[in-house]
């Protein structure tokens, strides 16, 4: 049988590992160690637990789309992350990075942050706990993403504004591992997706896997079985896919759909689809696919989902890809848009743009009546509208 989850030195088949300067080594190496003991503590998990049941608010719900099942002619259950407190996935590994580092015994935590909400994650779970924190967010994204700069600073953390290489999300990453680099002793630096050196992508998916742990449990009560045909989700980084696959990655009864974004098409320059378009190198301290040019200098990548423009993927998901274990659509930006639309319309959902993304792949789909599928809404839209509607699609006016 086929074995997708981390090896013991940190790989997923030739994707992974952690390439990290000299200086970082200690750091990386302390979390190694003790990340598994830790996340498998009684006292952690009785800690993490009760945290997601009572500030999260999870379980979140498994709801079953009873209209748009009957349009795509199948069972669509949608797993409710944008339920939880904070409005999206984020939180839950928020949450759990700093359980972590407080019993690691680091008073300072450090994030990165492209569209603002691993930030806003990070600095609500930081109040909740009274920690430090500082968000590292590109100077461009500080301008776009107003709302969120003000949310981080209403919960008391300090927003540094980075200046360097495009001002984005690959620059603020660039600058929170300058300051980790600076600060190894009592800092933790939260990753606020399944990518990273290792052991960030295991430890993250290991946070999100709540996700799956849940759908298990409630698709026995809903369907008699605790597995479904098919699993959707939207990546950038990947976090809340590998949650949602998580507990299913070793059933091949379970097939896999993963959603990037196509931009505006694969092929006109305005992609951040980094399983179609990139080649594997090494970004962040991870071996994995990565939008590049021929000189390995990478490539900005655009979609009109913030949270999706990420240059590169999580190695667990470069590999998934590249042994056809998932399939990936790059869904651009129209299709995500139209779905996100059909989706609010259909059941009174407004998704966020990201999860849109997921949605679009369903017409991408050639489903049997007898098919369970289990699509995650990463996040609610809220914070779209205003892209909604200054692309609202002609059907819908
Ligand atoms: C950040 C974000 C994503 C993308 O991140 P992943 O790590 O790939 O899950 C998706 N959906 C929402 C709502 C987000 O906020």
């Amino acid at each position: 049988m086929n074995n997708y989850q981390v090896n013991k030195n940190g790989y997923y088949g030739e994707f992974g590992g952690a390439y990290i300067p000299e200086i970082l080594y200690r750091c990386v190496e302390e979390l190694r160690e003790s990340y598994l003991n830790i996340l498998e503590s009684d006292d952690f998990k009785k800690e993490f637990s009760l945290l997601l049941r009572d500030y999260v608010g999870r379980p979140s719900p498994l709801y079953l789309a009873k209209r748009l099942s009957e349009k795509y002619k199948c069972t669509i259950y949608l797993k409710r992350e944008d339920l939880n407190h904070t409005g999206a996935h984020k939180i839950n590994n928020a949450i759990g990075q700093v359980l972590l580092a407080r019993r690691m015994g680091k008073k300072r935590i450090i994030a990165e942050t492209g569209a603002g909400q691993h930030g806003v994650a990070t600095a609500t779970v930081c109040a909740l706990m009274n920690m430090e924190c500082v968000v590292y967010m590109g100077k461009t994204d500080v301008e776009r993403q107003h709302v969120n700069v003000e949310r981080m600073k209403m919960l008391g953390a300090t927003v540094r504004p980075v200046t360097s290489g495009n001002m984005t999300l690959k620059d603020a990453t660039n600058e929170a591992i300058r300051d980790w680099c600076c600060h190894p002793a009592d800092t933790h630096y939260v990753i606020g997706s399944t990518v990273g050196p290792h052991p960030y992508p295991d430890m993250v998916a290991r946070l999100q896997s709540v996700i799956s742990e849940e759908i298990k449990k409630q698709l026995l009560e809903h369907e008699g079985r605790d597995y479904p045909d098919y699993l959707i989700a939207c990546i950038g980084g990947g976090s809340n896919a590998a949650g949602t696959i998580f507990h299913y990655l070793d059933d091949d009864r379970v097939k896999i759909i993963l959603a990037e974004a196509g931009g505006k098409g694969i092929n006109s320059g305005m992609s951040a689809a980094t399983i179609h378009l990139g080649r594997v190198g090494i970004i962040h301290g991870s071996r994995t696919l990565l939008m590049q040019n021929e000189d390995g200098q990478i490539i900005e990548p655009y979609s009109i989902s913030a949270g999706l423009d990420y240059p590169g993927v999580g190695p667990l998901h470069s590999n998934l890809a590249s042994s056809h274990r998932a399939t990936v659509f790059a869904i651009n930006d129209d299709e995500a848009i139209r779905a996100g639309y059909e989706l609010t319309r259909l059941e009174g959902i407004i998704p966020a743009l990201e999860s849109a993304h997921a949605l679009g792949a369903l017409e991408k789909i050639k489903f049997r009546p007898s098919d369970i599928v289990v699509l995650t809404v990463s996040g609610r839209g809220d914070k779209d509208i205003e892209t909604y509607l200054a692309n609202q699609p002609d059907a819908y006016k």
